[in-house]
Formats: structure tokens, sequence, C-alpha cells
């Protein structure tokens, strides 16, 4: 068998797509299972959709989250250059050779003409293809509207009547008659090649073994087999990944849904989190495990377990998901990553064991890192009262709570656990005041709020000093 060699092809059109996420990483886990190589190629042969920078970013952002390259734009190998812009030279010399061999020909067509044709096809119920007009024109008219430089493009030559065939990794036998496949433009009229010549071209000569990629491409399939054919190169074997489907199974739109990865790192949601949701989007175990680390996905990770079913994208899961992450990744982890959003809510972390605490108990409640933060609000900022729970804070047996607190909190210093439920009990011994009243002046005073954790973490994070300051400011005296 051939060496395992399979890329990942974005266009840098400004964000990582999440489709583009799951298509990256069932590359990663399938090199890593096969040992071989993982590829990136910079698809940017559509000048109008590029966005600068862009290229760079989802470097960056696969980085972060784990997934790296072997060859690549700024990383080097065998094949460069990996960026479809700087090859161009090369697809030129291709497209020659096809209208050398009769296999694509000129197109002088005007996008008026085609729209007007397509139009026509549209109210005949035939189906739309470009009608082939220019494939008559004679070779000296051509060479004349060349040489005037008259605007133009390069269709691929379909044959008629062919059926393709090919095996798919995931849907097995697939057959498509070359009927329903256009005549591919693959040299458009800013002379840059398309999608389909430039990849099959790279694909050849990067030695792509698997073109794992989405089914949005499945249709294309035949176009790319017939150049493979014309070409003379053997085909790599096909991998077409699920669709991601909405919620109401309608296809995952950008502007319904929100498709950025990055964008969900910004929101807080963890990377291993994304992974792990990404890569059931279309695969499972056969115990249909929930939860793996990365290492754990290349593992156990292959190709056959891929369904041919569209997956769902269920932001419900997603937060499950992140909700686990949230509590079960080492604490220094989810403080390191949550301290950025500490420090730009201008909340003072300085104090690092106080910070882990709020941590360390906001993580059981929060589904997201930002949440943490608003969570934790409470260890840090002495609201003012509302007139409500002021009015509470005077009544009687909250300022007997209050000054019995005052008074022995500072005796039993260093607080604990242990210590804090034992003077609880004893508070509701000594003055007879239990549950809502006993508790609602001490959180009230504690953490401006009425609800909130119990109160030996409260105590635990707040520390003993700032606890006693707290309560003693609401005692009246
Ligand atoms: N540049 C194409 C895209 O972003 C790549 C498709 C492929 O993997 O072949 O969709």
């Amino acid at each position: 068998m051939k060496p395992v060699r399979v890329r990942f092809a974005p266009s840098p059109t400004g964000y990582l797509h999440i489709g583009g996420l799951r298509t990256a990483l069932y590359d990663y886990l399938f090199a890593s299972a096969m040992k071989g190589k993982l590829i990136l190629r910079i698809e940017d042969t559509d000048q109008s959709r590029e966005v600068e920078g862009a290229a760079t970013s989802l470097i960056n952002t696969l980085h972060q989250l784990g997934i790296d390259f072997d060859e690549g734009p700024g990383i080097g190998g065998e094949f460069q250059p990996y960026t479809q812009s700087q090859r161009l030279e090369l697809y030129k010399y291709h497209a020659q050779k096809l209208i050398d061999s009769g296999n694509a020909y000129y197109c002088f067509c005007s996008s008026e003409t085609l729209t007007a044709m397509r139009e026509e096809q549209q109210v005949q119920g035939q189906f739309v293809k470009y009608d082939r007009r220019c494939l008559q024109l004679s070779k000296d008219e051509i060479t004349a509207r060349l040489a005037k430089g008259e605007r133009h493009v390069i269709r691929l030559k379909m044959p008629d009547h062919r059926l393709f065939s090919f095996d798919d990794l995931i849907r097995d036998k697939v057959e498509m008659e070359s009927s329903q496949s256009d005549d591919q433009v693959l040299v458009k009229s800013d002379g840059f090649p398309t999608y389909h010549l430039a990849a099959v071209v790279d694909d050849h000569y990067m030695q792509i073994s698997h073109v794992i990629r989405g089914e949005e491409w499945l249709s294309s399939t035949p176009k790319h087999l017939w150049l493979y054919e014309c070409f003379g190169w053997e085909a790599p074997i096909w991998v077409h990944l699920p669709l991601i489907l909405a919620t109401d199974r309608s296809k995952l739109s950008k502007r319904m849904n929100d498709v950025s990865v990055e964008s969900y790192l910004t929101k807080g949601y963890l990377k291993e989190a994304l992974l792990n949701f990404v890569v059931l989007l279309g695969w499972h175990t056969s115990d249909d495990r929930e939860i793996f680390t990365l290492d754990e996905m290349c593992s156990v990770f292959s190709l056959d377990r891929v369904n041919k079913a569209g997956a769902i994208f269920d932001l419900t899961k997603l937060d499950w998901m992140n909700g686990h992450y949230m509590r079960s990744l080492p604490l220094e982890t989810i403080a390191e990553r949550c301290e950025p959003y500490f420090l730009s809510s201008g909340l003072d972390i300085s104090n690092r064991d106080k910070f882990m605490k709020c941590v360390d108990v906001a993580r059981e409640r929060c589904t997201l890192l930002p949440e943490i933060v608003d969570y934790s609000k409470m260890f840090y900022a002495k609201a003012e009262l509302s007139t409500e729970d002021k009015e509470i804070m005077l009544n009687a047996d909250s300022q007997k709570v209050l000054k019995w607190f005052a008074e022995e909190l500072p005796k039993a210093m260093p607080l604990n656990a242990d210590k804090v439920q034992e003077l609880t009990k004893l508070c509701t011994t000594n003055l007879g005041i239990k549950g809502k009243a006993l508790y609602t002046p001490l959180r009230l005073a504690l953490i401006n709020q009425a609800h909130g954790p119990d109160l030996p973490n409260t105590f635990a994070i707040l520390g003993d000093q700032e606890a006693i300051d707290r309560i003693s400011r609401y005692v009246v005296r």
C-alpha cells in the first residue's frame, strides 16, 4: 500500500469553519493511526473571497487545538510551495495540456449569455449545464479572439454517456453518469484555476493517498476522476464525510448558525470539549462512548466507523460536554484558561489562593469560562444591597446572627469547614435562629446575595479576615 498522505485544504476566507475543523481532525487522526503524513494546503485561488491573515490565523487556531501538520506553508516539506497562489504556473501548464489533448476548450461566453442560457434550460425543464456553444468555434476564430485579448475561461470537456464508478471509503460504491456533470470551468477569466483543476493537480503532485473532504464535493468527483484519467494519473482513495446539519436538519449555515471555531473559543468553550464534540459529528465507537481526549481519539479512530448519514450539530450537547470538561480538567488548567477573562473584567486576582478556590467552586456550576468570572464577582466586589435586602439585614434576628458571628469568628480563627459548620450549629443552639433566618443575613453580608455556595466554601474563598469584615460591616451598634 502507498504511504498514507492526507491533506487539509482550506480556503482562507476568514475563519475556521466547524466542518473544516472536523475534516482537519479526521485527517489528523487518520494520519496518526496510519503513521502517515498530514499536509496543510492553502487553497487561495478565489481571490475575491480571500481575507488577509486568514491562513496564519487558521494555522494558529489548529495549533492551539493540538492539530499540527507535517508539511505546509511556513512548515516546509518536499512538495513546496503549499499555497496555491504560488503554484499558478503548474496549473497553467496542465490547463494547456488539456487544451492540447482536446479535453478542455476555451469559452468566451459572457455572464449574460450564460444566465440567459440557464434560464432557457430551466424553462425547458432541462438539466442546467453549459451547452457547449464555444466547443463549435474554429481554431482560427479561437486564435483571433485570444489574440484580441477577449475575456475567456477554460472548460473541461466531460465525456458523453460515461458511467463514472468509484469506491468511497464511507459510501462504498458510487456511480454517476457523466451527463449529470457540467463542463466545469477549470481556469477563470482572471487566469486563476478553479478548485477542481488546482486540487487535482496538487493532490497528484503532493502524492495524496486519501482525499478526505465534505460530502458537498461528492458530485464533483466524476469531474476529478476524469481529470485524473486525462492526465494519466492514478486517482486517490475518496472519503466523503457526512454533511453537518442544524438541529432542524437544514444545512448548517453561516447566516443561521455560529460556525466559526474561533468564535466558540472566544465564547469560552474549551478546546478539549470542541474537539470531542466535533469528532462525534459523524463518527462513533461501537460502544457509543462519548468522552475522548485527543490521544484517546488517536488510538481508537478509524474511517470505517464514519457514518453516511448527516450529523446533527447540537449545541446542547456541546454545552454538556463543555460542562464535563470544566469539572474534570485539572483545576490549574481551568484557572489558567479563565485568567484572561478575569483580567479583562478588571477583577484583582493577585490573591492566588482565593482565585484558585473561587475557580474550583465556580467551575462546578458554570458551562463556559466567562461564566466563572460572573459567578466569582460576589467574592470580589462588595455591591450595594437592595432596599429590601437592607431591611432584612436590619431586622432583629438578622442583627443577632450577624453580631454573634462577628464576635465568635475571630475567636475560632483560623477557620476551616468543620469549624464553620460547628459555629452555625452553635449559633442556632444559642440564639434559637435557624434556616433562612440564619443563612440569608450571612449570605447577604458575605456575598451580597441570598443564594450561593455553601458557607464553608464561601468562608474558604473569602479568607477569614475578609469574611469577618464583610459580616461586621452590617452590624448596627
Ligand atoms: N478548498 C476546499 C474547501 O475549503 C477544499 C475541499 C477539499 O478538501 O478538497 O472546501
